[in-house]
């Protein structure tokens, strides 16, 4: 990452160089465009563009041909809609640049949408989450409602939620060695499994409805280096999604993944990221405001770092009491995990949802039985 901003700005300063032997031819090019009336486009539209502070490690999108068009912006008012494709096309400037790439790193997620373009009879819209422009959109990846397609239940959706921390060889129950890691999520895959995403699992809870027969919901907490290194290669082989909780000011960072790693795992679309705390203080041992301070100011460093809305809350050591609830409602998250066992469930109440820990010596046959798989 510093090797790219280090990059950037020698462009950069290359660029300005180049800017100041050609300065005048410059000056003369912008006076005609403004003058030709395209002063408008140019300033608020797919040339618009803002350096992302994630990497985009994403595929490249063929350019579309534009057929010599330009983009046509219409008058519009900012709405909300949500992702609702996995492989959503980004365009970054005008819809030809080179930079256009598809990601799944934003499904399921809400963005404002301040702009709209037509090209080619396609209409475009400029996508913001959590206040970050994210690039251009085309309408078909938009939805109102993204559980459109989902099938509803009859009764109370009772699903999985797993609950790992290392994912290496380890002394203590901590530690699931990446082979058995391996083996779990193989039976997931072969099984059927649909790994739910935290919004998909609040949407699950909420509407009683589920994007597949088989859900399920994998977290990982801690933020453990491991789990970037032995079972992050496995989720982008097999295809399956998992939440990590991370400790955003950690006392012994250094088994911990970087804001780099962190970045990568975002962008990804495999993982996402929620919150564990600040520092990981048993909650209900703090007086109430540090709580809250262990909460908000966590939940604030974590969205503005990864620009996605942060919704959940794991609860560190699984301690907790009815202040902490009720400070994690005050604070806003949607959902927050515990370390009591069960399936998850909405009679659980969203922020005293249980798990299903996953401890080391489980052979896929164990692991499959243990959430319910004959
Ligand atoms: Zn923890």
């Amino acid at each position: 990452m510093n090797e790219q901003r280090r990059g950037t700005r020698r462009e950069r300063r290359k660029k300005e160089s180049k800017k100041k032997h050609l300065g005048s031819i410059f000056l003369t090019l912008i006076v005609l465009a403004l003058a030709l009336g395209g002063g408008y486009w140019a300033k608020t539209s797919f040339f618009d563009t803002k350096e992302n502070t994630i990497p985009k490690t994403s595929e490249q999108k063929p350019a579309v041909k534009n057929n010599d068009e330009k983009p046509a912006e219409q008058p519009f008012q900012p709405t909300n809609k949500t992702i609702g494709k996995r492989d959503v096309a980004i365009y970054d400037e005008d819809l030809t640049s080179a930079k256009n790439y598809t990601t799944s790193a934003y499904y399921g997620y809400e963005v404002n949408l301040t702009k709209q373009a037509t090209l080619n009879n396609k209409k475009y819209y400029l996508a913001s989450l959590e206040n970050q422009e994210i690039g251009w959109v085309e309408e078909e990846s938009l939805t109102d409602d993204l559980t459109k397609t989902w099938e509803k239940l009859s009764e109370p959706a009772l699903f999985p939620i797993l609950m790992y921390h290392h994912i290496s060889q380890g002394e203590d129950s901590l530690y699931v060695p990446k082979e058995e890691f391996d083996a779990h999520m193989q039976g997931l895959k072969e099984k059927g499994y649909y790994t739910l995403t935290p919004e998909e699992a609040y949407l699950v809870l909420t509407t009683n409805k589920v994007p597949s027969k088989k859900i399920i919901w994998v977290t990982l907490d801690d933020g453990y280096t491991d789990v970037y290194t032995n079972a992050f290669p496995t989720l982008k082989k097999l295809g399956l999604q998992a939440t990590m909780n991370i400790i955003t000011q950690p006392e012994y960072p250094d088994n911990k993944v970087t804001k780099e790693q962190r970045a990568e795992l975002v962008n990804s679309g495999f993982v996402q990221l929620e919150d564990h705390t600040l520092n990981h203080i048993d909650l209900n041992a703090l007086e109430p405001a540090e709580q809250e301070r262990q909460m908000s100011e966590s939940k604030k460093l974590l969205t503005e770092e990864i620009h996605r809305p942060v919704t959940t809350l794991c609860y560190p050591a699984g301690h907790y009491d009815e202040t902490t609830v009720e400070i994690a409602k005050k604070v806003g998250y949607k959902m927050a995990v515990t370390t009591t066992y069960g399936f998850g469930a909405s009679s659980d109440g969203l922020l005293e949802l249980t798990r299903v820990r996953v401890s080391p010596g489980a052979s896929k046959e164990t692991f499959l039985a243990m959430i319910g798989e004959k």
